[in-house]
């Protein structure tokens, strides 16, 4: 029985003095405090508690690529449709092409969003409407411009009315082209997007 007990007992104390913990003191901010927070402030606020208990080598290889990798596999795209590229959207998360097995999953609120789609047409009326609703999002928040309208006025660019691309109002991370794209072209820009996440260093 001692033996058995014995090999445990050892192998941890081999292990530890390789690789010692990297936990050197107390978290500056309570966990309890950091659950009150609201969304836009829970991640510096769990950033600022994680680090104060981690080495300054430990922070890199841990706390950032930990929030990468929760981030990219937990997109929230807002659940919002402008023109005819909204329907390839909305067929991207059908049986077919399934988009939510990459944990991409729409949701009703901005507030609960962290991906702005945006799928079509924007016109100079609902440009504060768009920017708005970009505002209202949490950060870290990133864009998608999909299709040739949202990338850069498509078919109607010289329109009065017509807003020659999206990325005159808000950040776009990745565009995507074609009128419309096909779902496989938004799975394609949505795992690029998971790949500039997966480099991101702030
Ligand atoms: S890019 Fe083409 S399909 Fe998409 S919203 Fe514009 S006109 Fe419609």
């Amino acid at each position: 029985m001692g033996s058995v007990s014995a090999a445990p007992t050892a192998l941890r104390a081999a292990t530890n003095a390789e690789m010692p913990l990297p936990m050197i003191t107390e978290p500056a901010v309570s966990f309890v405090e950091i659950e009150t927070l609201r969304a836009r402030e829970f991640v510096p606020a769990a950033k600022e508690a994680l680090g104060s208990m981690l080495s300054e080598q430990a922070q890199g290889k841990l706390i950032r690529p930990m929030f990468n990798w929760a981030g990219r596999n937990s997109l929230f795209p807002l659940h919002w449709g402008l023109a005819c590229c909204a329907i390839e959207f909305a067929a991207a998360f059908g049986a077919r092409w399934d988009a939510e097995r990459f944990g991409v999953v729409p949701r009703s609120s901005p507030r609960q969003c962290d991906l702005l789609i945006v799928n079509g047409t924007v016109t100079w009326k609902v440009a504060h409407k768009l920017i708005a609703l970009y505002e209202q999002m949490p950060e870290p928040k990133w864009v998608i411009a999909m299709g040739n309208c949202a990338t850069g006025g498509g078919p109607f660019r010289t329109a009065y009315s017509v807003v020659p691309g999206v990325d005159k109002l808000v950040p776009v991370d990745v565009y995507i082209a074609g009128c419309p794209p096909r779902p496989e072209a938004l799975l394609d820009g949505i795992l690029r997007l998971e790949q500039l996440i997966k480099e991101r260093k702030e």
